[in-house]
């Protein structure tokens, strides 16, 4: 069969390779670079930074309890960017030999689709489909604001030159967050400015509070504000004007234009698919941020993979039951989404334990915590969220835990590497003692 796929991000790239493996024709197109916004603009660029973060964040506490005295670090900036953009080519080598090993063909240039013929137009060659996916993510989404196309993005980061003496970002998700975090640690005065609540969608106030106080450095959260005007050196409010480079963290919209004719798509611009990733058009699948939703890697891929499954001839259906994210900061504040994912029970807090990257903070009373939704009745866990080093990792063994029907009282016979996320598991199965 002719597949075509357009997009080389986490949704496209991953689905080309299983076509291709399993005999089919695959063309993949990229107008950027393979890997997607994950690794050239968002997922890695934050997982370098952080790195720096955490390690100047690490620094500043050794001195502080003594135990170095020689001075915190000092960031060479524009060495941190040219080293990630270096990393990210080696990657990009690596990435594109191994899917082209697959048999792939890969394709460098922006298409456009003509759904009549059946083709996929390059560069003024054309690709014909049997079956086309369209996986081509996302962009940063601009808010309607005078001035807010002169504002910084995510895209952005790696051009910047120098540390901002004053950072004002717009936004209140995990985007703003994690950039307040590595700007701050690298001494920014941070301002963050949300439209409602900061990190709604952990929809837990104590939490806010604790990333807000004990992870985050110099930075000031301003709750419900209303923006008039955003200049080149500050936003103007309903509370006065607040000074800084700005930088937007207001989501992203979907880039959906290329079929905007030929798909339906609903009233923010992503691309409408039924349980089998596929488009009112038959022949064409969509996959990934272009289709909205959950907007990571992982879930992407997901969707990525059942789309070309079905194109091959399957019913695969993502599962969307039970989703770990997390949000990078010095302790990774992981937490759960989805249809499964529920408020049912009691909430129980587990301390975090002292261990890699949290026992030199345990005299600070600084370890973090893990909350658990436990149904009492039947022992179900119904919602967590971690805030502790490497709950990015425990989370989501927790979910395949949990998927695989293990409750609650089921982790007696769980070995661990301890010290590392041990805790998290263990107290599990003692959670009475915290109620
Ligand atoms: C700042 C930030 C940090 C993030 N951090 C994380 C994280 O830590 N973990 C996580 O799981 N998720 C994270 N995400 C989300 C994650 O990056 C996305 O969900 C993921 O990259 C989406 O994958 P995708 O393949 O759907 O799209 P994308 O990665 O956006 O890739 C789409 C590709 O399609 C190409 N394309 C678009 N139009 C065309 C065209 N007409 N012709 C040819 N090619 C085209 C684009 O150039 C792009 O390469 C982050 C997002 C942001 C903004």
């Amino acid at each position: 069969m002719d597949i075509v796929i357009i997009g080389a991000g986490p949704a496209g790239r991953f689905a080309a390779m299983y076509a291709a493996e399993k005999g089919n024709n695959v063309t993949l197109i990229e107008e950027k670079h393979i890997g997607g916004k994950c690794l050239n603009q968002a997922c890695m660029v934050v997982c370098a930074f952080s790195d720096v973060s955490r390690h100047l964040l690490d620094a500043e506490n050794f001195m502080d309890i003594g135990i170095i005295d020689e001075h915190v670090p000092k960031i060479n900036f524009t060495k941190i960017t040219g080293t990630i953009k270096e990393t990210q080519k080696k990657i990009r080598k690596i990435i594109t030999l191994e899917t082209i090993s697959t048999g792939v063909e890969f394709v460098q240039g922006r298409a456009s689709v003509d759904d009549k013929e059946k083709v996929v137009i390059v560069n003024d060659d054309e690709y014909h489909y049997d079956k086309l996916l369209i996986c081509t993510g996302s962009s940063p989404n601009i808010p309607n604001i005078s001035g807010a196309e002169n504002a910084l993005t995510y895209k952005d980061i790696l051009k910047i030159k120098e540390v901002p003496e004053k950072l004002v970002i717009i936004g209140g998700g995990s985007t703003a967050a994690e950039y307040a975090g590595i700007f701050s640690s690298m001494g920014s005065e941070v301002d963050i400015l949300c439209r409602t609540r900061f990190l709604k969608m952990i929809n837990d106030s104590e939490s806010e509070e604790y990333i807000v106080s004990k992870l985050l450095k110099n930075t000031m959260v301003h709750e419900n504000v209303e923006i008039t005007d955003i200049t080149d050196t500050s936003v103007i409010t309903n509370n006065g004007e607040i000074r800084g480079t700005v930088l937007l963290a207001t989501g992203v919209k979907a880039n959906s234009e290329i079929v905007k004719d030929i798909v339906e798509l609903d009233e923010k611009g992503n691309i409408i698919v039924n349980e089998f990733m596929q488009t009112s058009n038959e022949d064409i699948y969509a996959a990934g941020d272009v289709i909205g939703g959950f907007l990571s890697t992982p879930v992407s891929r997901m969707e990525g993979m059942a789309a070309i499954k079905n194109i091959m001839g399957n019913h695969v259906k993502p599962d969307y039951s039970l989703i770990p994210m997390t949000i990078t900061l010095p302790y990774d504040v992981s937490y759960l989404l989805g249809s499964e994912v529920s408020d049912i029970g009691k909430t129980i807090k587990l301390p975090g334990a002292s261990g890699p990257s949290s026992f030199w903070y345990t005299l600070k009373s600084r370890n973090g915590y893990t909350k658990e939704t436990i149904n009492l009745e039947t022992n179900e866990i119904n919602n967590i969220l971690a805030i502790t080093p490497s709950s990015n990792i425990a989370l989501p063994y927790m979910v395949k835990a949990i998927k695989d029907g293990k409750k609650a009282n089921d982790f007696d016979n769980f070995l661990e590497i301890h010290p590392s996320t041990d805790g998290i598991f263990k107290l599990t199965e003692y959670y009475k003692r915290y109620l």
